[in-house]
């Protein structure tokens, strides 16, 4: 067996689509289910339900998966993850707008997690920079081969249209040497230049040392 080791650690925390398996380890399990309905889906001045309710996500082991699998489902109503559907709605409203690279890390780990629209598009991206062929991405998406072909299209022509609006830097061409002529002197750079040498005047073989006699 070959083991591939990397540095990329497993994505933890993160629900897979469809995983309701988080429900047995609730807090709420196992409840009357006219109990349980007349807590977790209250009416508004319900507030003696609604404070039951609070208490029991309050100490509940999943209630993360448990808001997750509300927001990402699109359950407006009832109490999840110890949110109203009220205290919710901001949550909904900015679903789209997620971006949590945890899980576009995990889906290129395998892992089949929800993605945003935004997290799907880093995805597609991701793949291009890649060099996903479009009959991987279709897989991977569980779409189309034509839908991810235009999609890795498109992914293309973005990254196009950024090296053209920012620039990419281009490698640096390396100067030819010219061959230089002999005798040619070779140019200094300014302020390196060295004082021209002087021509030395030649002593006399025997120089008197003192006054002639
Ligand atoms: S967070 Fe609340 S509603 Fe969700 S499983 Fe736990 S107890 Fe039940």
């Amino acid at each position: 067996m070959r083991h591939i080791t990397t540095h990329a650690a497993p994505a933890t925390g993160l629900r897979g689509v469809g995983d309701t398996s988080w429900h047995t380890r609730g807090a709420c399990h196992g409840m009357d289910v006219e109990d349980a309905d007349a807590v977790f889906f209250p009416l508004p001045r319900d507030h003696e339900e609604i404070a039951e309710a609070k208490e029991l996500c309050g100490w509940c082991p999943v209630r993360r998966e448990c808001l997750d699998f509300a927001l990402e489902n699109g359950l407006k109503e009832g109490i999840w993850g110890g949110l109203t559907g009220a205290e919710r709605r901001p949550l909904h409203n900015g679903l789209p707008r997620r971006l949590d690279y945890r899980r576009v890390t995990a889906f290129f780990q395998g892992r089949d997690v929800h993605l945003t629209g935004a997290e799907r598009q880093v995805v597609i991206d991701h793949a291009y920079v890649r060099g996903w062929r479009p009959d991987r991405l279709a897989a991977a998406l569980q779409i189309s081969h034509k839908h991810a072909r235009d999609l890795l299209r498109q992914a293309a022509n973005k990254v196009l249209d950024r090296d053209r609006n920012y620039g990419v830097p281009r490698p640096k061409k390396k100067r030819k040497k010219t061959s230089k002529a002999k005798g040619t002197p070779t140019p200094t750079a300014p302020g390196t230049q060295q004082p021209a040498s002087r021509p030395v005047a030649s002593a006399p073989a025997h120089a008197p040392l003192g006054k002639a006699a």
